[in-house]
This record gives C-alpha cells, structure tokens and sequence, in this order.
C-alpha cells in the first residue's frame, strides 16, 4: 500500500502550478499535504486520481502507474475531491449503491459493503434520508463513504474538513483517524493544525514545490 509521486510537473499555459514535485506515503501511514491556496494540492491530487495528465512525471499506487492502469488504479485508490458532487435528490444508501456499483460492486457484497461503510462514517441514522436533508458535516460523511464503499487500499482526500464547524471537524477526523489504522492516507489542507491533529508527517507544498518533507514532531520544534 503506498502512493509514490516523482518529479511531477503540470503546467496551465504559462502557469507550472506543480513544478518537480516528489513524495511517497508508504504502508499505514497518514500524512498531511500542506501548503496555501494556490500551492498546487488539488492538482496533485487530481492527477494522483487519474482524473488529469500530468505534463511530465510520475504517480505509483500500490506500484501502479497511473496513466498506464488507470482502472486497476482506481479500484484501489479511493478519493475525495475538495468539490464532492453528491446528488442531492438521492437516498444516502442509494447514492452509496451507486457509487459502489460504479465501482462494480454487487449483489452481497455491495450490500455488505455499503453497511460497513455506513457504519464506519456514523451513517446509521441518516441512511434513510435525501442527501439534500443532511448538514454540511454528515454530507462530508457521505463524501468519505463514497471513497470507502469499493475499500480502497490507498485514500486521497482534498481539504477533506474546509468548511466545517469545530464540532463537525473533530468528527471527521474521528472517521479518518479510524480509517488510517489499515489504510495509506494522504489528506491536503491549509491548516496546520489539521496536520497536526491526524498526521505523523507533513509535507508542505508552496508555489508547486515541496519546502519540506519531515515528520510532524521536528517541525513543532521549531520557533
Ligand atoms: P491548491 O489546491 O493548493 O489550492 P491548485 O492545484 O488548485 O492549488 O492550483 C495551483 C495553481 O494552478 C493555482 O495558481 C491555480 O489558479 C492554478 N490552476 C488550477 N487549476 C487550473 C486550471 N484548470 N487552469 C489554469 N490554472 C489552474
Ligand atoms: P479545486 O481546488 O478543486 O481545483 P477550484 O475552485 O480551485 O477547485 O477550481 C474549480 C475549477 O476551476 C477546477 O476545475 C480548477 O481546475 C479550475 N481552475 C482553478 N483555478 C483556475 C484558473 N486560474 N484558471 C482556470 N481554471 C482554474
């Protein structure tokens, strides 16, 4: 279980929004992906995730390439964009089917998995309800189920707690923290105290560049 990302670069016109970036996350661990707005995290993600070219580089999953094994990448990989499209009008358990049969899942065992994920993200209560009905924190819930229900190997999460309250932050960090025990994880954010509260190590990304790969505990040392 690892995720490997090697001297990746993308360019947007002009832009080099990720320029030389290098960082792995090996087996069970949580890390943290910090830098500004702007920094370049999304984009890194959207491309570890398939979901955009690189300009040059490479990203592994599991020692999968990306580009080369994009299905076989993405059964084992799951992730949560910043900007999680859920369908308001669908039942939790619905939409969690869907996503789940997406991923191929079905009869049994997409049923079993769509419990365990429902019970894994605190759903229980809310599975009957339209999306649409759902706080802010439970929708994020739903967005973590989502990247769970196929149970991926390694998780990707984007901001995964922007925009949440305190109450509704330290919930899903209990959900992540649940998680990251058998799982790779790698969650970007702003905020350092996010990194902080979920992560042994950091790497810190600012204008497409990593300015520091280190464990958590070495950087509170410093003044
Ligand atoms: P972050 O996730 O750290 O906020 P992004 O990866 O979203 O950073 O963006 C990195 C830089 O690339 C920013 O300057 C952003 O404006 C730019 N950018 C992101 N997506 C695009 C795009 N589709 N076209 C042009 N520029 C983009
Ligand atoms: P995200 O952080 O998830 O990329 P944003 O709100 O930053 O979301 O961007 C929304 C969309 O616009 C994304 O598809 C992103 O790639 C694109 N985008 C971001 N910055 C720029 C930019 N400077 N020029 C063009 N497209 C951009």
């Amino acid at each position: 279980m690892s995720l490997e990302v090697q001297n990746l670069y993308k360019q947007y016109g002009e832009q080099w929004a990720v320029n030389d970036v290098s960082f792995t996350v090996g087996e069970g661990e949580i890390v943290g992906f910090l830098g500004p707005n702007g920094a370049g995290k999304s984009t890194t993600m959207k491309i570890a995730t398939c979901y955009l070219p690189p300009t040059a580089g490479t990203v592994r999953i599991n020692g999968l390439d990306v580009l080369e094994h994009p299905l076989r990448v993405r059964q084992q990989l799951g992730y949560l964009p910043e900007h999680n499209p859920l369908y308001l009008d669908m039942y939790v358990h619905e939409y969690l089917r869907f996503i789940g049969s997406v991923h191929k899942l079905s009869g049994k065992r997409l049923k079993q998995r769509v419990g365990e994920v429902v019970a894994l993200c605190g759903l229980e209560r809310e599975q009957n309800k339209k999306i649409q009905a759902l706080s802010k924190g439970y929708r994020q819930r739903v967005g973590l189920a989502q990247a769970l229900v196929h149970d991926p190997s390694v998780l990707i999460l984007d901001e995964p707690t922007t925009g949440l309250d305190p109450n509704q932050i330290e919930e899903i960090r209990g959900v992540i923290r649940s998680i990251s025990a058998r799982k790779t994880v790698v969650f970007s954010t702003h905020i350092m105290q996010e990194v902080q509260a979920l992560c042994q190590r950091v790497v810190i990304i600012n204008r497409g560049r990593v300015v520091a790969d280190s464990p958590v505990s070495r950087l509170q040392q410093q003044p």
